[in-house]
């Protein structure tokens, strides 16, 4: 049996017995996107058609659909697919269902986010993932911050080439190292926390 890696380690292992497959995950990835209603999806493929990034995906839009509804929660969420979403909308326009597949593709990366089930070494998750957690801090995004958790997380090598350009930044006054962030950051979290569902 083959196995893969997700982001958090854990191993992903291959569907072989329909018992392996999470028959409530459509259900959820439906409620996650406002009550979707990817199950009257006809599979006519029009959404991959129209996509202009379906040749880079992993799986195709009609595919993980068809994922969804089967219950392949962890092929899913750790699929390229999701993070390659352009969301331009070509495919919602498209679906004679009037499916909105691009806030299902957001449910997906909110809930691989949250469950940490995304493809390991991928920069995309992980950049969302550590912009997600400087807005739940402070309210507000800081270049500095957020770029330095970001190479910390995905390669802090790679972050050695930019210190010249950083540098340079900091010194014309376009680089800020300290924000406030806002006052009501109570608030702020109570309503991250409400959107999960
Ligand atoms: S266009 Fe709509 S109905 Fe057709 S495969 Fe895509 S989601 Fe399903
Ligand atoms: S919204 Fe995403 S899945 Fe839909 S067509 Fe655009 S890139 Fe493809």
């Amino acid at each position: 049996m083959t196995m893969k890696s997700t982001q958090n380690n854990l191993p992903l292992q291959e569907i072989s017995h329909e018992s392996d497959l999470d028959k409530n995950f459509g259900k959820h990835i439906a409620k996650m996107a406002h009550g979707e209603k990817l199950f009257g999806c006809i599979q006519c493929g029009n959404c991959s058609a129209s996509c202009p990034m379906s040749v880079y995906m992993d799986h195709t839009p009609r595919k993980i659909i068809a994922m969804i509804r089967a219950g392949f929660r962890d092929e899913v969420l750790s699929s390229k697919t999701i993070w390659l979403c352009a969301s331009c909308y070509n495919c919602t326009v498209e679906c004679p269902k009037g499916i909105k597949i691009t806030e299902i593709m957001y449910a997906l990366k909110r809930d691989a986010i949250l469950t940490k089930n995304y493809p390991k070494g991928f920069p995309i998750p992980i950049l969302s993932r550590t912009f997600y957690n400087e807005v739940k801090r402070s309210g507000r995004i800081n270049e500095t911050s957020l770029l330095m958790k970001y190479y910390f997380s995905y390669n802090i090598f790679k972050s050695l080439g930019y210190a010249a350009l950083a540098i340079k930044l900091f010194f014309t006054g376009r680089l800020i190292l300290f924000e406030k962030g806002i006052k009501n950051k109570a608030g702020l979290k109570q309503m991250l926390s409400s959107s999960k569902n």
